[in-house]
């Protein structure tokens, strides 16, 4: 799970007292795009104090750099040579990983049409050069409040209300890019689908509310189990989960299966009214590919799932897996 972003500070009775949300505690990222390294150097100079700042001097530079770090926030002069600013703005517009990332133009000139092409291409405000150091100090402040307000937002709608893993939306969302990420990178990704055996009955049996509580049990020992950065744990329907694990292969993702049942049975949460065995237990279909085309995706969903079909219909309590 993708936890890094609260923090819950324990009383000593281990309630949690507060809960900050690290987004709005942590130095916010600020990449400068700039031919001319003085003005980078001036600007760096005045952010450095508040921001984590990066500077590059061109275009491809800013793109290539981008692959591995993603910013709050970039300042992007238009007149560069080669690759321009607008053409920088489109491209990073137009590719999903940096397209959500507010940029502010820099523009050496008085020009309307100059500045209206920002716009258009998706910019949410100009600075003009020379610096007025405290009008783009204000400025970026202004974006970078907007910034974490957005992402604060953005994060609790991808959240699920009971357990706080990502729901169903997220999931969606993420397995398209994390698909689409492993069809270009050629690596394998691995893709999980769990659901909790004779769950009906043990709603019945113990009541909703310990229901919720399983519920919240099973979501927190997975977010254990995939707890790499780039893993997603999802809830995707009452008590199905799902696990996106990219770079992950067929043994690898026998390894965190069986991980997952041995985990179940250290929770031992009781059920006694399930056929299989006295405590609650999970069936589980997984699948590890390499993605081919841009279209397998498709049928990604389904193929997994009748893989827990199967894992159901051998008997519960177990793993089918597809490599
Ligand atoms: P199987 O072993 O085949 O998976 O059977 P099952 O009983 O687990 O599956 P079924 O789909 O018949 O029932 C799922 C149950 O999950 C029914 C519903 O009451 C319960 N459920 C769904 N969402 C929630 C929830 O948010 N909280 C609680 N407590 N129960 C839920
Ligand atoms: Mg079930
Ligand atoms: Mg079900």
């Amino acid at each position: 799970m993708n936890n890094d972003t609260d923090i819950i500070i324990k009383n000593e009775h281990g309630v949690s007292e507060f809960h900050l949300n690290k987004l709005m505690i942590q130095r916010a990222k600020i990449l400068l795009i700039d031919d001319e390294p003085l003005n980078t150097d001036l600007l760096a100079f005045s952010l450095e104090r508040e921001y984590l700042v990066k500077a590059v001097n061109s275009g491809e530079q800013a793109l290539s750099l981008l692959k591995r770090f993603i910013p709050d926030l970039i300042l992007l002069d238009i007149r560069m040579p080669n690759m321009d600013g607008f053409e920088v703005l489109s491209r990073l517009k137009s590719n999903q990983q940096t397209a959500d990332i507010p940029v502010i133009f820099v523009t050496g000139e008085d020009s309307t049409d100059v500045e209206l092409r920002g716009f258009e291409l998706g910019a949410v405000d100009y600075v003009r050069k020379p610096f007025k150091i405290p009008l783009v100090l204000a400025r970026i402040s202004i974006h970078i409040d907007l910034k974490r307000k957005n992402d604060v937002l953005k994060n609790l709608a991808c959240a699920d209300g009971l357990t706080g893993i990502s729901n169903r939306r997220k999931f969606d969302e993420s397995l398209e890019i994390l698909y689409q990420a492993a069809l270009q990178n050629k690596s394998p990704l691995g893709l999980v689908m769990l659901d909790i055996d004779f769950f009906k009955q043990y709603n019945d049996y113990y009541g909703h509310s310990p229901g919720d509580d399983c519920l919240k049990k099973v979501a927190s020992m997975l977010a254990d189990v995939a707890k790499r950065a780039t893993d997603i744990v999802a809830r995707v329907g009452g008590e199905e989960f799902a696990l996106i694990l990219p770079n992950v292969t067929g043994s690898q993702l026998k390894k965190i299966t069986n991980e997952i049942h041995q985990a179940m049975r250290q929770l031992a949460i009781s059920h006694a009214n399930s056929v299989v065995s006295n405590y609650v237990t999970v069936s589980i279909g997984a699948i590890s590919l390499l993605p081919k085309s841009a279209g397998g995706i498709e049928t990604l969903f389904e193929r997994v799932d009748d893989l827990l079909y199967q894992a159901k219909a051998a008997g519960r309590a177990t793993t089918v897996i597809s490599e």
